[in-house]
């Protein structure tokens, strides 16, 4: 039996359905960028207060530089380069079942902890001789954003163009502006270069590292000193990322790898959204230097790590249990229902205390990231609003997702695994 996801299946859609979704497509493509610029306006010029857009505010939109446009074509290049040279374990991805096409799975080369190191180290040896300040992103940020909009916008159109060329006759049914902004296609490819996997994690994610660290030297700069504040979220934030590359054959089986057209939503969301809007914290930072109390800190780390914990358990649990189903969880054998469509729903460890607790470990971190600004502003609260509103979207779509797909073993399993996120509550 063949499953095709919602979200994918234009031809079911209604008329008013589908005037609606493109106008939502439109509004995502314009608004997107428009947030990225006002977040980062705001914070970095107008003490992170909510102020209505006006000539003033709006002259802060920098032009694309060409140093910005040098760098930031330099940096996909040196990212395309480690993700297609550097040596790395070949990993099988979960087989894709879409219409009209035998069920495959694709090849994943797994060297993006070694991509991320060696690019730190390039980036150290950079500032060490002196070739980049330390401060270099921060003082380029303006004209970064702007020059990463479009650039990515460009690279959103060509995969529009090659995913055409790779689409299903299902995925075809797409109009042009419903493909470009969800995605043409599945997993668009050059050869055995995956674009969506490469987008996920490398020159964004890596990106907002070096964008917090490029923020910890321009508070030193201006501030004489780095504060406490700062350390921690450049530290969690390092541990997030690190901890992606160290497990990065995770992502495999994941909502975005398998189901997840790549179009604007994605490639955008990943190379200019996460970058830029993860590392609010950091900015706003720069020029708030909050020294927390220690006991405040220490909490901080308790909770991230807290997170942490859960996050990766629950992410863990289920890829191994999908891989190696008998091996042991939390000391017992894992209990999990026999699914008609032959996968196994696991109802052991994360997986039996809520349906997603890996969304509440990623929230609990969110929420510690946001913690250290303190709490005279909520623009520095931007990304656990985002992301709260994110999930909890997700995660209905996903109920959604795995109750057409498994239908009455999905009802056992929310029957026995009642909570959706946060247990007791929600
Ligand atoms: P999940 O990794 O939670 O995967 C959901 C899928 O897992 C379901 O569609 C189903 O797929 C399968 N599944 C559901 N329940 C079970 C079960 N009990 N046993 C076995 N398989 C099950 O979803 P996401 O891809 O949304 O999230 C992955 C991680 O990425 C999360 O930690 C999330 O927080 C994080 N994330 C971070 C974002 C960010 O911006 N920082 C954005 C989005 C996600 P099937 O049965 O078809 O295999």
């Amino acid at each position: 039996m063949r499953y095709t996801p919602a979200t994918m299946d234009v031809t079911q859609q209604t008329p008013l359905q589908r005037r609606l979704n493109n106008l939502g497509f439109a509004a995502m493509l314009l608004f997107c960028p428009l947030i990225t610029w006002y977040v980062t306006i705001a914070i970095r010029y107008y003490d992170a207060v909510l102020v209505l857009p006006d000539r003033a505010f709006l002259g802060h939109v920098a032009p694309p530089s060409l140093t910005a446009l040098c760098f930031y074509l330099g940096w996909l290049a040196l990212q395309g380069a480690f993700a297609a040279l550097l040596p790395g374990k070949l990993e099988r991805g979960i087989e894709l079942e879409l219409p009209g096409r035998e069920p495959h799975a694709l090849e994943y080369k797994m060297n993006g902890l070694g991509a991320f190191v060696l690019t730190l180290l390039v980036a150290v040896g950079l500032v060490l001789s002196g070739v980049l300040p330390a401060t270099f992103l921060y003082q380029q940020l303006d004209s970064l954003l702007t020059t990463a909009n479009v650039v990515v916008l460009a690279l959103c159109g060509y995969m529009f163009a090659l995913g055409r060329t790779q689409a299903t006759p299902q995925e075809r049914t797409r109009n042009a502006l419903e493909a470009y902004v969800i995605g043409a296609a599945l997993n668009p490819r050059n050869g055995s270069f995956d674009w969506k996997f490469f987008c996920e994690s490398r020159p964004g994610m890596i990106l907002w590292v070096l964008l917090d660290f490029s923020f910890a030297a321009a508070q030193l700069a201006r501030q004489g000193e780095i504060s406490n504040s700062m350390w921690l979220v450049c530290a969690f934030q390092l541990l997030y990322v690190a901890d992606y590359f160290v497990m990065e054959d995770a992502i495999l089986t994941t909502w975005d790898i398998r189901h997840e057209p790549f179009g604007f939503m994605l490639c955008w969301g990943c190379l200019v959204w996460i970058p830029f809007t993860f590392s609010l914290q950091g900015l706003y930072l720069v020029d708030h230097p909050i020294q927390l109390p220690v006991p405040a800190a220490v909490a901080l780390v308790l909770f991230n790590l807290a997170g942490y914990v859960i996050f990766r358990g629950a992410n863990l649990q289920k890829h191994r249990f999908r891989k190696a189903p008998e091996q042991a969880i939390w000391g017992r054998a894992p209990e999990f229902i026999q699914t008609q469509r032959g996968t196994k729903l696991l109802v052991s460890g994360f997986w039996g205390v809520a349906r997603h607790s890996n969304y509440l470990g990623d929230l609990m971190m969110g929420l510690a990231w946001c913690l250290t600004t303190g709490f005279a502003h909520v623009l520095p609260y931007f990304y656990i609003i985002y992301f709260l509103i994110l999930l909890l979207h997700r995660e209905r779509r996903d109920h959604g997702h795995c109750a057409r797909k498994y239908g009455a073993d999905w009802d056992t399993y929310t029957a026995r695994v009642r909570w959706r996120i946060l247990p007791g509550v929600y």
